[in-house]
């Protein structure tokens, strides 16, 4: 089945505003004079995680000029959260849910990702429930799995990224949309990317596994790598076909670095 190219860029917790709006700028101007190819009906898309503050002023006029012909409806590069609460509307001190997340142009969740599960104690059990309340309000949760280093090296990568989609998709409806990004713990941020044989037997698992789990509509959801993804190394990554894009954090953060990593996806599609 052919699955659209998806390439991310997850900001995390960077960068300050006078940097982000020349990287917001230089990313959709790249993106637009790629827009035959790139948007929400072509074979590349573009995602963007942004920290949470970017997302107001992404869907005001500053923002919109941007990439100009009106944001969010050019759909030529989708917004996401990194975070989104389980809860619904209420008095949760701090927490920003995913029905509020839509009303300010987000798209997409990042949910499950390593760092919110190493550094701020997320569960498997929490990121069900992250899941469920992304997709519940329409928006397209993107689950993140993936094992640490010692837990490759004990022989456990199958067992660990089965256990964390199982449970990251035990509370989603069928009909519910997702999108799956293995990011290996040890190559998140380290410079250290997993080989394409790596990439390509975990992929498959997780593919035969969603298969047998989900049954054919899975053959739908994409599944992104993740882990110092860089210009260098995407268009080996992305030319496998189990692979259906690439969630980038570092690189993401460099325009140039981005863009290049944008056209290995478009050349890999
Ligand atoms: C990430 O944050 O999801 C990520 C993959 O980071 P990096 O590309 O820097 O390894």
């Amino acid at each position: 089945m052919d699955r659209p190219i998806i390439i991310a860029g997850n900001w995390k917790h960077n960068p300050d505003r006078i940097v982000g709006e020349s990287l917001w700028r230089e990313v959709a101007a790249g993106t637009m004079s790629r827009k035959s190819t790139v948007g929400a009906n072509s074979t590349v898309k573009v995602v963007i995680f942004p920290p949470a503050p970017w997302l107001g002023w992404l869907m005001s006029g500053d923002g919109a000029e941007c990439i100009g012909n009106g944001f969010p409806d050019s759909g030529v590069i989708e917004i996401g959260m990194q975070q989104i609460s389980d809860r619904s509307a209420g008095a949760y001190t701090g927490e920003v849910g995913a029905a509020m997340a839509r009303q300010f142009g987000a798209r997409w969740a990042l949910v499950g990702h390593s760092e919110r599960r190493t550094l701020f104690g997320e569960t498997d059990e929490g990121v069900a429930r992250q899941m469920a309340a992304a997709a519940g309000e329409g928006l397209c949760p993107m689950l993140c799995i993936g094992e640490t280093l010692e837990e490759r090296d004990e022989g456990r990568t199958c067992e660990v990224v089965s256990r964390q989609l199982e449970a990251g998709l035990s509370l989603l409806h069928e009909t519910e949309q997702y999108a799956v990004a293995y990011e290996p713990v040890w190559a998140i941020g380290t410079g250290r990317t997993a080989t394409v044989e790596q990439v390509s037997e975990v992929h498959q698992q997780l593919r035969d596994l969603l298969q047998q789990k989900r049954g054919a509509e899975s053959e739908a959801v994409p599944i992104l790598y993740g882990g110092s993804v860089t210009p260098e190394n995407a268009r080996s990554l992305l030319d496998l076909d189990v692979v259906d894009g690439a969630l980038v954090g570092g690189a993401s953060l460099d325009a140039a670095s981005f863009l290049e990593i944008l056209e290995a996806g478009i050349a890999s599609a």
